[in-house]
């Protein structure tokens, strides 16, 4: 199947033709059609898949699309557990969303100086795309209202768990609980119990995709 073929709007099929990005894999296959449509989603799928695009050509679609929960910014929160793993993923939202400008997406990381990320955050950026341990300070600190995020992405929620990230995902998620919240899980493995437990707690009665793990 391709991009073209989905009910996605112009820009976003404008930023994948300039990615080079025309097909989908199998993943992105399964899991976009139902995210499209506003369901949550968790999904299992190996490494290299194509997982990133499986939950940001969705997300961003949303946001470009649909009118904002309410007038509080951000819209969209993706965690991913490592600062190089969420670089990864800012990067292809960066590229995602090039071909206009009323999408804006910061990285939120450990190690970086918190005060400018406040700065940054007071700016309203409509994703934060961040580790969770950086991206709970800045919840406790206030430095941003959670009432609009209408998006919460999990990326690599197996490896999150393993890292020990288990309260600052429960603090995220219980402080962006709006409740038209769309969330999306994505991960190698989703059938650890810890996995499993998330999923029952955050997601509400989510699209479960599977695909051959065997490498
Ligand atoms: P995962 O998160 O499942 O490990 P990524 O999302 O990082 O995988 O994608 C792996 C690579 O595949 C990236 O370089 C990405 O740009 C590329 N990719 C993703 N989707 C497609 C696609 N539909 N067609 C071609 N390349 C793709
Ligand atoms: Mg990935």
């Amino acid at each position: 199947m391709l991009f073209s073929e989905l009910p996605i709007d112009s820009r976003v099929l404008k930023s994948l033709s300039v990615m080079q990005i025309d097909t989908l894999t199998e993943v992105q296959h399964k899991s976009i059609p139902h995210a499209l449509m506003g369901k949550d989603v968790v999904a299992g799928a190996k490494t290299g898949s194509g997982k990133t695009l499986a939950f940001l050509v969705p997300a961003v679609n949303r946001l470009l699309t649909s009118r904002p929960l309410t007038k509080a910014d951000p819209r969209a929160i993706i965690l991913a557990p490592t600062r190089e793993l969420a670089k990864q993923v800012f990067m292809q939202a960066k590229k995602l969303t090039a071909t206009q400008s009323s999408i804006s997406v910061v990285l939120i990381v450990g190690g970086e100086n918190y005060n400018d990320q406040v700065k940054m955050l007071r700016k309203k950026p409509d994703i934060i795309v961040g580790t969770a341990g950086r991206i709970a300070d800045h919840i406790d600190g206030k430095s941003f209202f959670l009432d609009g995020i209408e998006l919460l992405i999990l990326d690599e929620a197996d490896r999150m768990l393993e890292l020990g990230f288990s309260d600052q995902l429960d603090l995220i998620h219980r402080a962006a609980s709006h409740r038209k919240r769309q969330t999306m899980m994505f991960s190698a493995t989703i059938d650890s119990a810890a996995v499993h437990a998330m999923t029952e707690k955050m997601l509400k009665a989510p699209e479960q995709i599977v695909i051959d793990n065997v490498a």
